[in-house]
């Protein structure tokens, strides 16, 4: 039997060996790795973990602020409602009615109380009261502590339960008003009487925020403009009642001076009628026996006499003048005057008045010119008076007029008039003159007038006859240089 060979063996076991040792190297190097992985995965699980409860605490979050957002919109929407409804009431009583129960719950809020302080009497009357009792209220009232209450008015701030830093305070507002989340906010209107908000409630859910006190205040702030829009308004319509009542007072004293004139003026018309009736006998028969004696029928008369009579003669004309004219503004004013209106042509009538004027203006060198519109309709008119109308102002035209000057007469038509103007370059006429002019008896004192005789009767008669006519007289004027009276007749259709 062959010798075993050791040396082969112990190669053998000793190559074994090594390749169990690689083997067992090789097989820790891999255990080392998953050992590695493992714990690798680990921390990833662990991380992943750490996120995953990160992302559920921001769900949390991020729903606790969703529910607040839509807490504070649902607020917002009922405070816009309650705005609206209380910015249009311009009744002071009504604007608390506005903030309904029901309003006050979509704000979080179950209770509320307003304040006003009137200064006067020194103390609150409470124009709103939602949930309280008639007892908790007059509890309120009684713990009320003015000098709080004004003092949050004078601070012009609002307050709540959750940021009033002074423990003193918040315990007083505590105790008043035993409730325990609640905003006061100061309702501030501009004039009158100011006041205090107060909203709160016992909820356990509710969390008061300062979202809540935003709303309280804008709310607050509303009511203290509706306040003052109730105020302004009432002012107003009280102010205009008082006008109202005013103008219509002053209406009946103008309406009764008005109609006490109208008696005078009426007096004075038959007045000045019956005197002038009375004057015009006796002065005819002044001017009868003046003329007789002046055509010396009765016998010669002296040179002396003769000329006193001759002014006689002359001042009892123009006193027929007068009373003539007197006589026919009282007719005109009393509606008693006569006139034959009928379609007028206005250029006969300025040629025939032209004619009569142009002596006077040929003897004072004035030029006398016409501007009549080609194709001026005719015009209503009673031509004897539209003639007094032409010769009283042309009369006063060349009157006023110096020496070497001029008088336009211009006619043209005015919508459904024709619109007479008789200008002069004279002396002209004062401002603070221009209307007393169209009074009786009024002249201007002026060189003139003291050396030419006159009434004040003119244009006053004028100023009749054409508004008889319903027609239109004014007149423009400056002093040195010129006037210009115009008129207006209708247009005969
Ligand atoms: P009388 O001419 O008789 O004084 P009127 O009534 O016609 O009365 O006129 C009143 C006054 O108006 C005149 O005295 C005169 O002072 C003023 N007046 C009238 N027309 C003119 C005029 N064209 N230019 C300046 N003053 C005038």
């Amino acid at each position: 039997m062959p010798e075993p060979n050791f040396f082969i063996l112990g190669v053998i076991l000793v190559l074994l060996t090594m390749l169990f040792a690689i083997f067992t190297l090789v097989k820790m190097k891999r255990i080392r790795e998953l050992v590695r992985i493992v714990s690798n995965l680990n921390r990833s699980l662990e991380e992943m973990d750490e996120q995953a409860k990160l992302i559920v605490r921001t769900d949390m979050e991020l729903n606790k602020t969703q529910s607040e957002l839509d807490k504070k919109i649902a607020g917002l929407y009922t405070l816009q409602r309650l705005s609206r409804a209380i910015t249009t009431t311009l009744e002071e009583a009504k604007i608390f009615e506005m903030i309904e129960p029901r309003r006050l719950e979509e704000m979080g809020f179950e209770k509320a109380l307003a304040f006003l302080w009137n200064d006067k009497e020194r103390k609150f009357s409470l124009p709103l009261n939602i949930g309280f009792t008639q007892q908790e209220t007059q509890g309120v009232i009684s713990r009320l502590d003015t000098e709080i209450a004004l003092r949050i008015l004078e601070e012009e701030k609002t307050l709540s339960s959750f940021s009033i830093e002074e423990a003193a305070l918040k315990e007083s507002i505590d105790r008043i008003f035993g409730m325990k989340a609640y905003v006061i906010a100061p309702v501030l209107p501009k004039h009158g009487e100011r006041g205090l908000l107060f909203v709160g409630t016992d909820s356990a859910d509710v969390v008061l925020t300062e979202g809540d006190e935003e709303l309280v205040t804008i709310l607050a702030n509303q009511l203290g403009q509706a306040l003052e829009n109730a105020r302004l308004f009432e002012q107003t319509w009280r102010a205009q009642q008082e006008l109202e009542n005013k103008v219509e007072q002053r209406t009946k004293e103008l309406t009764d001076a008005l109609e006490k004139i109208k008696i005078i003026s009426k007096r004075k018309s038959d007045f000045i009628s019956a005197v002038s009736h009375e004057l015009r006998t006796p002065l005819t028969s002044i001017k009868g026996f003046a003329a007789i004696l002046l055509a010396e029928k009765l016998g010669a008369l002296p040179a002396a006499v003769k000329e006193r009579l001759e002014k006689i003669n002359r001042h009892s004309d123009e006193l027929v003048h007068m009373i003539n004219d007197l006589l026919d503004i009282a007719r005109i004013e009393s509606g008693r005057m006569t006139m034959k209106i009928e379609p007028q042509d206005l250029k006969n009538i300025v040629a025939s008045v032209s004619d009569l004027i142009t002596v006077q203006c040929k003897s004072k060198n004035i030029d006398l010119v016409q501007h009549l519109e080609a194709g001026l309709p005719p015009v209503f008119a009673d031509r004897s008076q539209i003639d007094r109308v032409f010769i009283n102002l042309l009369g006063n035209a060349v009157k006023f007029t110096p020496q070497n000057g001029k008088i336009t007469i211009r006619a043209e038509r005015d919508n459904d008039h024709v619109r007479v103007d008789i200008s002069d370059t004279g002396i002209g006429i004062p401002e603070e003159s221009l209307e007393s002019i169209f009074e009786e008896f009024y002249r201007i004192d002026n060189e003139i007038n003291q050396q030419v005789k006159g009434t004040g009767l003119g244009l006053s008669l004028v100023k009749n006859i054409i508004e008889a006519h319903k027609g239109i007289i004014s007149v423009k004027s400056k002093l040195n240089s010129g006037s210009t009276f115009s008129f207006t007749l209708p247009i005969a259709k």
